[in-house]
């Protein structure tokens, strides 16, 4: 459902030369495999416009299995690990 012709949490594949580098795994150190950017403002939707978005890019880990999410750091993303 587009709201104000605004998508919520649409992934897309961002171009290598606009997303950072590929990260190592804080794991195993294997250099993880980048999957998709999603752009969130992490706001409620009445605060939204006046939120600065931020893009938070996904990555597979190809040595242990373990998924990741790059925001401002590099977390474990529990919610895609469930669905492997
Ligand atoms: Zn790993």
């Amino acid at each position: 459902m587009l709201v104000d012709g605004y998508s919520w949490a649409m992934p897309f594949v961002m171009d290598a030369a606009e997303r950072p580098p590929d990260p190592a795994c804080p794991t195993c150190d294997e250099p993880l495999v980048y999957v998709e950017t999603e752009v969130s403002s992490g706001a409620f939707r009445t605060q939204a416009a006046s939120m600065p978005q931020m893009s938070i890019h996904f990555y597979d880990c190809a040595g242990c299995g373990t998924c990741w999410k790059l925001g401002t750091r590099l977390m474990p993303d529990p919610v895609r690990q469930l669905l492997r």
